[in-house]
């Protein structure tokens, strides 16, 4: 795409955030972009990277690897299926901030393992099926507090919220989904828990996504167009 487009994508992006916020009453200051660039070029992310656009997500191991190795200063974020035996690739990564899609004891604790062996305390998002798709991956709703309990136990560990991913529906109809997330956050934080993050809301629902609290919206194509899957 052109540099053109995808720095007027971005104002617009950062423009429906700012009067989302300020609709609802949120600093927009809290709403983080994490830029989805699963099956997008390197070229396009260094174009948003130089906007000033600092956090980017990849849903498959290897195209993560692959786009590291030719981009400079990008910070990653894991938000998709992950397996075990890739999850020391992610760790040995200085630049991989996050992994927003743990959804299980066996992962955490390997990713657990993996972070010791690099001297560091990997930030993680527990990944919930909000709307118990069973397509999808994540805990269910009422075992989320239990896992989010056992895993906080693992030192190399930090839980930092919740993540869901919405069936693909109108914005409004997946509302109750974030209200839902919102919700189980705070019952968590009940417990004696200071989750901050909750990861909703994509390219067509981020507008409710932030209406219902979250922080961090995960947008592919509204910021780079159709993805090419040739
Ligand atoms: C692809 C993907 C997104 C972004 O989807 P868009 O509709 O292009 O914004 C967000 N989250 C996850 C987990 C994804 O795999």
């Amino acid at each position: 795409m052109l540099a053109e487009e995808l720095r007027e994508n971005l104002q617009e992006l950062k423009q429906e955030i700012k009067e989302t916020a300020e609709r609802v009453g949120r600093d927009a200051k809290e709403i983080k972009i994490i830029a989805v660039s699963k099956n997008q070029s390197s070229s396009s992310i260094d174009i948003l990277k130089e906007q000033g656009l600092k956090v980017f997500g990849e849903n498959r191991v290897q195209e993560l690897l692959e786009k590291n190795e030719s981009l400079e200063g990008i910070e990653w974020h894991f938000i998709g299926h992950l397996q075990r035996n890739k999850v020391k690739y992610l760790l040995r990564m200085d630049n991989c901030k996050m992994i927003q899609s743990v959804d299980s004891y066996r992962l955490a604790k390997e990713i657990n393992k993996r972070a010791k062996k690099n001297k560091r305390i990997m930030p993680v998002l527990v990944e919930v099926n909000i709307a118990e798709d069973e397509n999808k991956f994540g805990l269910k709703a009422d075992s989320a507090c239990q896992f989010v309990q056992e895993i906080q136990k693992l030192e190399n560990i930090k839980v930092e919220g919740l993540m869901t991913i919405a069936p693909y529906k109108e914005a409004e109809e997946v509302r109750p989904y974030f209200k839902k997330l919102a919700k189980l956050k705070e019952e968590i934080n009940n417990k004696g828990f200071s989750l901050k993050e909750l990861s909703m809301g994509m390219s067509n629902d981020f507008v409710v996504a932030i209406e219902e609290g979250a922080t961090m919206i995960r947008v592919g194509t509204t910021l780079f167009g159709k993805r090419n899957y040739n």
